[in-house]
């Protein structure tokens, strides 16, 4: 099996461990996408596409991430330490999608990865470099609706942060934020405004939403 071609979309942020995006063809076949290149602590490695763990709650069926401390449907109150723990203890919270099965694959991934990388890094420093990796638009701004002005309550609700340690319930029109216990207070009510945001997870580059919501108009009006 060859690797015929990788597609590599910078990050461009120091401070982020997250140093790229890429997809790979086998074979001038078979396309994977949304492996992540990241700074480790012993340099970088390939991350392979990942989903995130989910389960149902009890009491609505809806499914929520493993760390939600709340159901995101109906606010129920679920066990924020119900995920399997892998042998080193920490907490199982996602899955790889696609992955290689054995270690010289591993390896051949890893370096060709990490060697097209290097070229992106260089390629990207010349006049007219375009980034041939499609992301599909997602790292765009979504447009606000055009009703936003007149029913800010409908309209303000945030999207999904992907490994955020706070989850969103919708409850009787209304969204309220919730922190997961490492970043709450005991003693603070489960809703916050949207401008006490905190930082979103450091892998994942949310960068652009969390700027969005941390703005002085969004979250107004939540109670
Ligand atoms: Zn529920």
């Amino acid at each position: 099996m060859d690797i015929s071609e990788v597609r590599i979309k910078l990050m461009n942020d120091p401070h982020e461990r997250l140093l790229a995006f890429c997809s790979i063809t086998f074979d001038v076949s078979f396309v994977i996408r949304d492996l992540k290149i990241i700074q480790g602590a012993k340099g970088a490695f390939v991350a392979m596409p990942s989903r995130k763990l989910m389960d149902r709650c009890p009491k609505c069926h809806t499914k929520n991430h493993l760390r939600a401390s709340f159901c995101n449907q109906c606010g129920v109150r679920l066990d924020e330490n119900r995920a399997d723990k892998d042998d080193a203890g920490r907490a199982r919270l996602y899955a790889d999608i696609a992955h290689p099965i054995n270690s010289e694959c591993r390896e051949l991934i890893q370096q060709e990865v990490l060697k097209a990388y290097q070229d992106e890094t260089i390629s990207a420093k010349q006049d007219g470099y375009i980034c041939r990796y499609d992301d599909f638009g997602e790292e765009d701004y979504a447009r606000l609706s055009p009703s936003y002005e007149e029913d800010s309550e409908e309209t303000k609700a945030p999207a999904e942060t992907a490994g955020s340690e706070s989850i969103h319930i919708r409850k009787n029109n209304q969204v309220f934020r919730i922190d997961s216990a490492e970043s709450s207070q005991e003693s603070s009510p489960p809703h916050h405004t949207a401008a006490e945001q905190p930082e979103s997870d450091k892998v994942s580059s949310n960068e652009s939403e969390s700027r969005l919501r941390g703005g002085d108009t969004f979250g107004s009006g939540i109670v």
